[in-house]
Protein backbone atom coordinates (compact mmCIF):
# COMPACT_ATOMS: atom_id res chain seq x y z
CA UNK A 1 0.00 0.00 0.00
CA UNK A 2 1.08 3.43 -0.96
CA UNK A 3 1.23 6.44 1.90
CA UNK A 4 -1.98 7.69 0.66
CA UNK A 5 -4.38 4.31 0.73
CA UNK A 6 -2.55 3.38 4.48
CA UNK A 7 -4.15 6.69 5.39
CA UNK A 8 -7.45 5.96 4.07
CA UNK A 9 -7.46 2.56 5.24
CA UNK A 10 -6.82 4.25 8.75
CA UNK A 11 -9.37 6.96 7.92
CA UNK A 12 -11.98 4.06 7.64
CA UNK A 13 -11.14 2.43 10.51
CA UNK A 14 -11.17 5.53 12.48
CA UNK A 15 -14.94 6.19 10.95
CA UNK A 16 -15.79 3.11 12.88
CA UNK A 17 -13.91 3.27 16.28
CA UNK A 18 -14.14 7.08 16.78
CA UNK A 19 -17.48 8.39 18.63
CA UNK A 20 -19.81 9.58 15.68
CA UNK A 21 -19.61 13.00 16.90
CA UNK A 22 -15.87 13.63 16.77
CA UNK A 23 -15.70 11.85 13.67
CA UNK A 24 -17.88 14.37 12.08
CA UNK A 25 -16.29 17.55 14.35
CA UNK A 26 -13.05 17.09 13.58
CA UNK A 27 -11.75 14.31 11.23
CA UNK A 28 -14.45 14.04 8.64
CA UNK A 29 -12.81 15.20 5.19
CA UNK A 30 -8.97 15.45 6.54
CA UNK A 31 -6.68 14.49 4.14
CA UNK A 32 -2.57 13.12 3.84
CA UNK A 33 -0.51 16.10 2.86
CA UNK A 34 2.46 14.89 3.00
CA UNK A 35 5.14 11.94 4.32
CA UNK A 36 7.55 13.22 6.29
CA UNK A 37 10.04 10.55 7.15
CA UNK A 38 8.05 9.12 9.83
CA UNK A 39 5.86 11.73 10.42
CA UNK A 40 2.47 11.54 8.61
CA UNK A 41 1.08 15.10 7.83
CA UNK A 42 -2.40 15.57 7.58
CA UNK A 43 -4.60 18.18 7.04
CA UNK A 44 -7.81 19.20 8.48
CA UNK A 45 -10.34 21.73 8.15
CA UNK A 46 -9.40 24.35 10.49
CA UNK A 47 -7.31 25.35 13.44
CA UNK A 48 -10.02 24.09 15.94
CA UNK A 49 -10.00 20.63 14.50
CA UNK A 50 -5.77 20.97 14.40
CA UNK A 51 -5.74 21.93 18.27
CA UNK A 52 -8.63 19.04 18.99
CA UNK A 53 -6.88 16.40 17.33
CA UNK A 54 -3.30 16.92 18.33
CA UNK A 55 -3.99 17.63 21.75
CA UNK A 56 -6.65 15.04 22.50
CA UNK A 57 -6.87 12.52 19.95
CA UNK A 58 -3.31 12.45 18.91
CA UNK A 59 -2.77 8.82 20.68
CA UNK A 60 -6.01 7.63 19.10
CA UNK A 61 -5.08 8.73 15.50
CA UNK A 62 -1.26 7.47 16.01
CA UNK A 63 -2.28 4.20 16.91
CA UNK A 64 -4.78 3.20 14.35
CA UNK A 65 -2.12 4.72 11.65
CA UNK A 66 0.77 3.59 13.63
CA UNK A 67 -1.02 -0.59 13.35
CA UNK A 68 -2.24 -0.28 9.69
CA UNK A 69 1.57 0.96 8.82
CA UNK A 70 2.82 -1.53 10.81
CA UNK A 71 5.43 0.67 12.60
CA UNK A 72 5.11 3.21 15.03
CA UNK A 73 4.68 6.87 12.78
CA UNK A 74 4.57 10.66 14.16
CA UNK A 75 1.31 12.78 13.47
CA UNK A 76 1.39 16.49 12.34
CA UNK A 77 -1.79 18.10 11.52
CA UNK A 78 -2.57 21.11 9.71
CA UNK A 79 -5.26 23.35 8.31
CA UNK A 80 -5.67 22.55 4.69
CA UNK A 81 -6.06 25.70 2.92
CA UNK A 82 -7.54 23.80 0.10
CA UNK A 83 -11.45 24.59 0.30
CA UNK A 84 -13.51 21.75 0.67
CA UNK A 85 -16.98 23.01 -0.10
CA UNK A 86 -19.01 19.62 0.48
CA UNK A 87 -17.94 20.23 4.23
CA UNK A 88 -19.15 23.89 4.57
CA UNK A 89 -21.30 22.21 7.61
CA UNK A 90 -23.04 23.83 10.73
CA UNK A 91 -20.35 23.36 12.54
CA UNK A 92 -17.72 24.88 10.46
CA UNK A 93 -20.02 28.20 10.72
CA UNK A 94 -19.91 27.54 14.13
CA UNK A 95 -16.35 27.56 14.67
CA UNK A 96 -15.76 30.78 13.22
CA UNK A 97 -17.54 32.07 15.96
CA UNK A 98 -15.06 34.35 17.97
CA UNK A 99 -15.88 31.72 21.36
CA UNK A 100 -14.09 29.04 18.93
CA UNK A 101 -11.23 31.24 17.57
CA UNK A 102 -10.30 32.24 20.94
CA UNK A 103 -10.12 28.80 22.01
CA UNK A 104 -8.43 27.89 18.98
CA UNK A 105 -6.03 30.03 20.10
CA UNK A 106 -5.55 28.88 24.05
CA UNK A 107 -2.17 27.04 25.31
CA UNK A 108 -2.64 23.33 25.23
CA UNK A 109 -4.72 21.84 28.02
CA UNK A 110 -1.93 20.47 30.67
CA UNK A 111 -4.17 17.52 31.87
CA UNK A 112 -6.76 16.58 29.15
CA UNK A 113 -10.72 15.79 30.09
CA UNK A 114 -10.68 11.86 29.63
CA UNK A 115 -12.08 11.91 25.97
CA UNK A 116 -15.41 9.99 26.72
CA UNK A 117 -16.48 13.27 28.49
CA UNK A 118 -15.61 15.50 25.97
CA UNK A 119 -17.75 13.35 23.27
CA UNK A 120 -21.30 14.39 23.76
CA UNK A 121 -22.99 10.91 24.11
CA UNK A 122 -27.15 10.53 25.28
CA UNK A 123 -27.46 10.41 29.27
CA UNK A 124 -28.12 6.77 29.49
CA UNK A 125 -29.54 4.99 32.93
CA UNK A 126 -27.30 3.15 34.89
CA UNK A 127 -26.91 -0.36 34.63
CA UNK A 128 -29.54 -3.12 36.48
CA UNK A 129 -27.61 -4.59 38.90
CA UNK A 130 -29.54 -7.93 38.28
CA UNK A 131 -27.07 -8.86 35.58
CA UNK A 132 -24.41 -9.51 38.44
CA UNK A 133 -24.27 -11.73 41.19
CA UNK A 134 -23.95 -10.04 44.26
CA UNK A 135 -21.92 -12.55 46.11
CA UNK A 136 -18.98 -12.13 44.03
CA UNK A 137 -17.00 -9.52 45.21
CA UNK A 138 -13.46 -8.99 46.05
CA UNK A 139 -14.26 -8.89 49.86
CA UNK A 140 -15.58 -12.90 49.48
CA UNK A 141 -12.78 -13.84 47.38
CA UNK A 142 -10.34 -15.69 49.23
CA UNK A 143 -6.68 -14.91 46.82
CA UNK A 144 -4.94 -17.42 48.97
CA UNK A 145 -0.53 -17.77 47.87
CA UNK A 146 -1.24 -19.34 44.09
CA UNK A 147 -4.00 -16.55 43.13
CA UNK A 148 -2.01 -13.23 44.68
CA UNK A 149 -0.90 -11.83 41.68
CA UNK A 150 -4.49 -12.55 39.82
CA UNK A 151 -6.62 -10.65 42.35
CA UNK A 152 -3.65 -7.84 42.75
CA UNK A 153 -4.31 -7.07 38.92
CA UNK A 154 -8.25 -7.52 39.22
CA UNK A 155 -8.18 -4.96 41.74
CA UNK A 156 -5.44 -2.58 40.17
CA UNK A 157 -7.78 -2.97 36.77
CA UNK A 158 -10.70 -2.14 38.89
CA UNK A 159 -9.06 0.65 40.48
CA UNK A 160 -7.88 2.10 37.32
CA UNK A 161 -9.94 0.82 34.06
CA UNK A 162 -8.26 1.45 30.73
CA UNK A 163 -4.92 1.66 32.96
CA UNK A 164 -1.57 -0.46 32.62
CA UNK A 165 -3.28 -3.68 32.31
CA UNK A 166 -5.48 -3.70 29.32
CA UNK A 167 -6.77 -6.14 28.13
CA UNK A 168 -6.67 -7.87 31.12
CA UNK A 169 -7.17 -11.94 30.16
CA UNK A 170 -7.32 -14.17 32.63
CA UNK A 171 -7.40 -18.10 32.02
CA UNK A 172 -7.95 -21.29 33.93
CA UNK A 173 -9.86 -24.59 34.54
CA UNK A 174 -13.56 -24.14 35.52
CA UNK A 175 -14.54 -23.17 38.93
CA UNK A 176 -11.66 -21.47 39.94
CA UNK A 177 -12.81 -17.99 40.36
CA UNK A 178 -12.81 -16.23 36.70
CA UNK A 179 -16.26 -15.22 37.05
CA UNK A 180 -16.02 -14.21 40.20
CA UNK A 181 -13.12 -11.99 39.67
CA UNK A 182 -14.73 -10.89 36.46
CA UNK A 183 -18.27 -9.39 38.53
CA UNK A 184 -15.97 -8.34 41.48
CA UNK A 185 -14.50 -5.81 38.84
CA UNK A 186 -17.67 -4.98 37.81
CA UNK A 187 -18.97 -4.34 40.70
CA UNK A 188 -16.22 -1.78 42.11
CA UNK A 189 -16.42 0.43 38.89
CA UNK A 190 -20.47 0.55 39.24
CA UNK A 191 -19.43 1.81 42.86
CA UNK A 192 -17.82 4.74 41.09
CA UNK A 193 -21.04 5.38 38.80
CA UNK A 194 -18.65 3.84 35.57
CA UNK A 195 -20.43 2.43 33.14
CA UNK A 196 -19.06 -1.82 33.37
CA UNK A 197 -20.62 -4.46 31.32
CA UNK A 198 -20.69 -7.93 32.24
CA UNK A 199 -21.40 -10.53 29.75
CA UNK A 200 -21.05 -14.12 28.71
CA UNK A 201 -19.61 -14.28 25.26
CA UNK A 202 -22.87 -16.78 24.14
CA UNK A 203 -24.92 -13.51 25.61
CA UNK A 204 -22.66 -10.79 23.16
CA UNK A 205 -23.06 -13.98 20.57
CA UNK A 206 -26.69 -14.03 20.54
CA UNK A 207 -27.07 -10.21 20.96
CA UNK A 208 -25.33 -9.51 17.95
CA UNK A 209 -27.46 -12.55 16.09
CA UNK A 210 -29.96 -11.06 16.91
CA UNK A 211 -29.13 -7.35 16.08
CA UNK A 212 -28.11 -8.32 12.45
CA UNK A 213 -31.31 -10.05 12.44
CA UNK A 214 -33.56 -7.14 13.49
CA UNK A 215 -31.65 -4.81 11.58
CA UNK A 216 -30.69 -2.84 14.90
CA UNK A 217 -26.84 -3.26 14.51
CA UNK A 218 -26.40 0.13 15.56
CA UNK A 219 -27.95 -0.16 18.87
CA UNK A 220 -25.60 -2.83 19.33
CA UNK A 221 -22.88 -1.07 18.78
CA UNK A 222 -23.79 1.64 20.78
CA UNK A 223 -24.82 -0.47 23.86
CA UNK A 224 -21.15 -2.40 23.93
CA UNK A 225 -19.36 0.58 22.79
CA UNK A 226 -20.27 2.94 24.77
CA UNK A 227 -19.25 1.91 28.38
CA UNK A 228 -15.96 2.54 30.52
CA UNK A 229 -15.36 -1.24 31.37
CA UNK A 230 -16.29 -4.12 29.24
CA UNK A 231 -15.98 -8.03 30.89
CA UNK A 232 -16.42 -10.78 28.49
CA UNK A 233 -16.86 -14.22 29.94
CA UNK A 234 -15.78 -17.14 28.40
CA UNK A 235 -14.63 -15.86 25.57
CA UNK A 236 -13.57 -19.18 24.40
CA UNK A 237 -16.92 -19.67 22.88
CA UNK A 238 -16.25 -16.96 20.40
CA UNK A 239 -13.47 -18.81 18.42
CA UNK A 240 -14.63 -19.97 15.48
CA UNK A 241 -17.40 -17.79 14.91
CA UNK A 242 -16.44 -15.18 12.09
CA UNK A 243 -18.91 -12.66 12.27
CA UNK A 244 -18.70 -12.55 16.05
CA UNK A 245 -15.02 -11.87 16.10
CA UNK A 246 -15.13 -9.67 13.54
CA UNK A 247 -17.63 -7.93 15.58
CA UNK A 248 -15.74 -8.26 18.97
CA UNK A 249 -12.57 -7.39 16.87
CA UNK A 250 -14.16 -3.69 15.82
CA UNK A 251 -15.34 -3.48 19.38
CA UNK A 252 -12.40 -4.02 21.16
CA UNK A 253 -10.20 -1.35 19.26
CA UNK A 254 -13.11 1.20 19.43
CA UNK A 255 -12.86 0.82 23.19
CA UNK A 256 -9.00 0.51 23.28
CA UNK A 257 -8.79 3.83 21.31
CA UNK A 258 -10.65 5.47 23.99
CA UNK A 259 -8.76 3.68 26.56
CA UNK A 260 -11.62 1.77 27.95
CA UNK A 261 -10.87 -1.19 29.44
CA UNK A 262 -11.70 -4.81 28.41
CA UNK A 263 -11.60 -7.84 30.57
CA UNK A 264 -11.67 -11.11 29.42
CA UNK A 265 -11.59 -14.64 31.06
CA UNK A 266 -11.25 -17.89 29.54
CA UNK A 267 -10.83 -21.58 29.96
CA UNK A 268 -7.14 -21.67 28.24
CA UNK A 269 -4.76 -19.04 27.27
CA UNK A 270 -5.00 -16.79 24.26
CA UNK A 271 -2.68 -18.81 22.30
CA UNK A 272 -4.73 -22.17 22.94
CA UNK A 273 -7.59 -20.83 21.35
CA UNK A 274 -7.11 -22.87 18.41
CA UNK A 275 -9.50 -21.24 15.54
CA UNK A 276 -9.23 -17.66 17.09
CA UNK A 277 -8.43 -15.56 14.29
CA UNK A 278 -4.58 -14.07 14.43
CA UNK A 279 -5.42 -10.53 15.21
CA UNK A 280 -7.43 -10.76 17.93
CA UNK A 281 -5.31 -13.20 19.75
CA UNK A 282 -2.40 -10.91 19.50
CA UNK A 283 -4.82 -8.13 20.51
CA UNK A 284 -5.59 -10.20 23.82
CA UNK A 285 -1.97 -11.04 24.38
CA UNK A 286 -1.10 -7.19 24.29
CA UNK A 287 -2.33 -6.72 27.49
CA UNK A 288 -1.79 -8.65 30.82
CA UNK A 289 -2.19 -12.04 30.35
CA UNK A 290 -2.21 -14.37 34.13
CA UNK A 291 -3.93 -17.87 34.90
CA UNK A 292 -5.84 -18.54 38.32
CA UNK A 293 -4.75 -21.50 39.62
CA UNK A 294 -6.51 -24.81 41.78
CA UNK A 295 -6.49 -23.30 45.56
CA UNK A 296 -4.11 -25.09 47.97
CA UNK A 297 -5.29 -27.03 50.82
CA UNK A 298 -4.43 -24.15 52.85
CA UNK A 299 -6.90 -21.80 50.75
CA UNK A 300 -9.78 -24.17 50.63
CA UNK A 301 -10.16 -24.18 54.34
CA UNK A 302 -9.66 -20.64 54.47
CA UNK A 303 -12.54 -20.69 52.09
CA UNK A 304 -14.63 -22.77 53.77
CA UNK A 305 -14.24 -21.43 57.00
CA UNK A 306 -15.65 -18.09 55.71
CA UNK A 307 -18.53 -19.52 54.32
CA UNK A 308 -19.13 -21.47 57.57
CA UNK A 309 -18.77 -17.75 59.23
CA UNK A 310 -21.37 -16.35 56.79
CA UNK A 311 -23.82 -19.14 56.99
CA UNK A 312 -23.52 -19.06 60.29
CA UNK A 313 -22.46 -22.74 60.83
CA UNK A 314 -20.25 -24.36 63.47
CA UNK A 315 -17.63 -25.59 61.41
CA UNK A 316 -14.39 -25.84 63.50
CA UNK A 317 -11.53 -25.23 61.53
CA UNK A 318 -10.01 -28.81 62.11
CA UNK A 319 -13.03 -29.82 60.67
CA UNK A 320 -12.65 -27.23 57.83
CA UNK A 321 -9.40 -28.67 57.30
CA UNK A 322 -10.31 -32.24 57.02
CA UNK A 323 -13.01 -31.28 54.58
CA UNK A 324 -10.81 -29.24 52.34
CA UNK A 325 -8.08 -32.28 52.56
CA UNK A 326 -10.70 -34.15 51.26
CA UNK A 327 -12.56 -32.19 48.53
CA UNK A 328 -9.19 -31.77 46.40
CA UNK A 329 -11.05 -30.20 43.71
CA UNK A 330 -12.25 -27.40 42.05
CA UNK A 331 -13.88 -24.31 44.19
CA UNK A 332 -17.11 -24.66 42.77
CA UNK A 333 -17.03 -28.53 43.66
CA UNK A 334 -16.06 -27.26 47.19
CA UNK A 335 -18.83 -24.97 47.18
CA UNK A 336 -21.48 -28.01 46.12
CA UNK A 337 -20.03 -30.24 49.04
CA UNK A 338 -20.26 -27.20 52.06
CA UNK A 339 -23.93 -26.99 50.77
CA UNK A 340 -24.38 -30.83 50.82
CA UNK A 341 -22.80 -30.65 54.48
CA UNK A 342 -24.30 -27.52 55.72
CA UNK A 343 -27.79 -29.10 54.47
CA UNK A 344 -26.96 -32.46 56.00
CA UNK A 345 -26.12 -31.08 59.80
CA UNK A 346 -28.93 -28.75 59.13
CA UNK A 347 -31.65 -31.93 58.79
CA UNK A 348 -30.29 -34.50 61.11
CA UNK A 349 -29.01 -32.08 63.72
CA UNK A 350 -25.98 -34.45 63.73
CA UNK A 351 -22.22 -33.10 64.15
CA UNK A 352 -19.99 -33.35 61.30
CA UNK A 353 -18.09 -37.05 61.41
CA UNK A 354 -14.87 -38.08 58.88
CA UNK A 355 -17.49 -40.68 58.06
CA UNK A 356 -20.14 -38.37 57.34
CA UNK A 357 -18.00 -36.31 54.91
CA UNK A 358 -16.60 -39.47 53.22
CA UNK A 359 -20.33 -40.60 52.38
CA UNK A 360 -21.19 -37.18 51.26
CA UNK A 361 -17.95 -36.62 48.99
CA UNK A 362 -18.78 -40.00 47.60
CA UNK A 363 -21.85 -38.64 46.56
CA UNK A 364 -20.94 -35.88 45.13
CA UNK A 365 -17.96 -37.19 43.12
CA UNK A 366 -18.23 -35.98 39.04
CA UNK A 367 -19.56 -37.96 36.32
CA UNK A 368 -16.69 -39.57 34.43
CA UNK A 369 -18.80 -39.02 31.07
CA UNK A 370 -20.69 -35.84 30.54
CA UNK A 371 -24.45 -36.41 30.49
CA UNK A 372 -26.63 -35.73 27.66
CA UNK A 373 -29.25 -33.04 27.89
CA UNK A 374 -32.14 -35.69 26.67
CA UNK A 375 -30.35 -37.80 30.36
CA UNK A 376 -30.97 -34.30 31.87
CA UNK A 377 -34.42 -33.98 30.97
CA UNK A 378 -35.58 -37.88 31.21
CA UNK A 379 -34.08 -37.74 34.96
CA UNK A 380 -35.71 -34.25 36.29
CA UNK A 381 -38.90 -35.20 34.56
CA UNK A 382 -38.87 -38.33 35.91
CA UNK A 383 -38.58 -37.15 39.11
CA UNK A 384 -41.13 -34.54 39.35
CA UNK A 385 -43.39 -36.66 37.66
CA UNK A 386 -43.52 -35.31 34.49
CA UNK A 387 -43.04 -35.53 30.80
CA UNK A 388 -40.53 -34.39 28.69
CA UNK A 389 -43.18 -32.38 26.76
CA UNK A 390 -43.94 -31.06 29.49
CA UNK A 391 -40.72 -30.16 30.94
CA UNK A 392 -39.44 -28.80 27.66
CA UNK A 393 -42.77 -27.27 26.65
CA UNK A 394 -44.74 -23.70 27.01
CA UNK A 395 -46.49 -24.51 30.35
CA UNK A 396 -45.91 -22.20 32.81
CA UNK A 397 -47.63 -23.40 36.28
CA UNK A 398 -45.38 -23.17 39.28
CA UNK A 399 -43.76 -27.00 39.65
CA UNK A 400 -42.88 -27.36 36.21
CA UNK A 401 -41.84 -23.88 36.11
CA UNK A 402 -39.42 -24.92 39.08
CA UNK A 403 -38.51 -28.35 37.62
CA UNK A 404 -37.75 -26.62 34.93
CA UNK A 405 -35.34 -24.16 36.03
CA UNK A 406 -33.31 -27.38 38.00
CA UNK A 407 -33.26 -29.32 35.14
CA UNK A 408 -31.75 -26.23 32.87
CA UNK A 409 -29.02 -25.87 36.01
CA UNK A 410 -28.01 -29.07 36.01
CA UNK A 411 -27.79 -29.50 32.27
CA UNK A 412 -25.18 -26.36 32.40
CA UNK A 413 -23.52 -28.00 35.11
CA UNK A 414 -23.49 -31.34 33.95
CA UNK A 415 -23.12 -31.36 30.00
CA UNK A 416 -21.45 -29.75 27.16
CA UNK A 417 -24.43 -28.12 25.46
CA UNK A 418 -23.85 -24.09 25.14
CA UNK A 419 -26.24 -22.09 26.43
CA UNK A 420 -28.70 -21.04 23.13
CA UNK A 421 -28.44 -25.45 22.84
CA UNK A 422 -30.18 -25.88 26.49
CA UNK A 423 -32.29 -22.91 25.28
CA UNK A 424 -33.16 -24.83 22.42
CA UNK A 425 -33.66 -28.48 24.15
CA UNK A 426 -36.25 -26.61 26.45
CA UNK A 427 -38.50 -25.69 23.55
CA UNK A 428 -36.66 -22.53 22.45
CA UNK A 429 -36.28 -20.14 24.95
CA UNK A 430 -33.50 -17.90 25.03
CA UNK A 431 -30.15 -18.09 26.12
CA UNK A 432 -31.27 -15.10 28.69
CA UNK A 433 -33.62 -17.51 30.07
CA UNK A 434 -31.60 -20.21 31.11
CA UNK A 435 -28.94 -17.99 32.35
CA UNK A 436 -31.41 -16.45 34.70
CA UNK A 437 -32.83 -19.86 35.74
CA UNK A 438 -29.36 -20.80 36.76
CA UNK A 439 -29.00 -18.10 39.33
CA UNK A 440 -32.23 -18.42 40.88
CA UNK A 441 -31.65 -22.13 41.48
CA UNK A 442 -28.64 -20.82 42.64
CA UNK A 443 -29.71 -18.66 45.00
CA UNK A 444 -32.76 -21.11 45.96
CA UNK A 445 -30.46 -23.82 47.62
CA UNK A 446 -28.66 -21.28 49.43
CA UNK A 447 -32.15 -20.44 50.95
CA UNK A 448 -33.62 -23.63 50.78
CA UNK A 449 -32.47 -26.64 52.59
CA UNK A 450 -34.60 -28.95 51.02
CA UNK A 451 -34.77 -27.53 48.34
CA UNK A 452 -30.79 -28.00 47.70
CA UNK A 453 -31.69 -31.29 49.06
CA UNK A 454 -33.77 -32.40 46.03
CA UNK A 455 -30.63 -30.97 43.35
CA UNK A 456 -28.54 -32.63 45.02
CA UNK A 457 -30.55 -35.54 45.17
CA UNK A 458 -30.86 -34.75 40.99
CA UNK A 459 -26.98 -34.72 40.55
CA UNK A 460 -26.29 -38.00 42.72
CA UNK A 461 -28.90 -39.61 40.18
CA UNK A 462 -26.90 -38.20 36.80
CA UNK A 463 -23.49 -38.86 38.41
CA UNK A 464 -24.44 -42.58 38.41
CA UNK A 465 -25.81 -42.28 34.96
CA UNK A 466 -23.36 -44.35 32.73
P1 LIG B 1 -15.10 -20.02 36.97
O1 LIG B 1 -15.75 -18.82 36.34
O2 LIG B 1 -13.61 -19.95 36.97
O3 LIG B 1 -15.60 -21.31 36.41
P2 LIG B 1 -16.51 -19.14 39.32
O4 LIG B 1 -16.05 -17.74 39.37
O5 LIG B 1 -17.88 -19.38 38.83
O6 LIG B 1 -15.48 -20.03 38.51
O7 LIG B 1 -16.33 -19.77 40.79
C1 LIG B 1 -17.06 -20.89 41.23
C2 LIG B 1 -17.53 -20.66 42.66
O8 LIG B 1 -16.43 -20.67 43.54
C3 LIG B 1 -18.21 -19.32 42.84
O9 LIG B 1 -19.29 -19.48 43.71
C4 LIG B 1 -17.14 -18.46 43.47
O10 LIG B 1 -17.69 -17.47 44.31
C5 LIG B 1 -16.34 -19.45 44.26
N1 LIG B 1 -14.91 -19.12 44.36
C6 LIG B 1 -13.95 -19.39 43.45
N2 LIG B 1 -12.75 -19.01 43.86
C7 LIG B 1 -12.92 -18.46 45.08
C8 LIG B 1 -12.03 -17.89 46.05
N3 LIG B 1 -10.71 -17.83 45.86
N4 LIG B 1 -12.57 -17.42 47.20
C9 LIG B 1 -13.89 -17.50 47.43
N5 LIG B 1 -14.78 -18.05 46.57
C10 LIG B 1 -14.32 -18.53 45.40
MG1 LIG C 1 -17.14 -18.76 34.81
Amino acid sequence: MNAQELWKTAYHQLELQLDRASFETWLRGASLLAVDGDVFVIGVRNDYAREMLQHRLYRNVRRVLSDVTGRPVELRFEVNKAPVPQMATKEDALVQMPLFQFMARQEPIETPVPLHQQILRPERAPLPDSDLNGKYTFERFIPGNENQMVFAAAQAVADMPGGTYNPFFIYGGVGLGKTHLLQAIAHRCRMRNQRAIYVPSEVFINDLVDAIRQKTTAMFRDKYRSCDVLLVDDIQFIAGKESSQEEFFHTFNALYTFNKQVVLASDRPPRDLQTLEARLRSRFEGGLVIDIQAPELETRTAILYQWAKESNVSLQPSTCEMIASKARTNVRELEGIFNQIVATIRLSGSTITPMLTDDILDGYRRPRHRVTLKQVLETVAGYHGLSIEDLAGPKRNGPINQARQIAMFLAREYTTASLPQIGDAFGGRRHSTVLHSCSKVEEEIQTSDAYAGVVNYLRERLVKLK
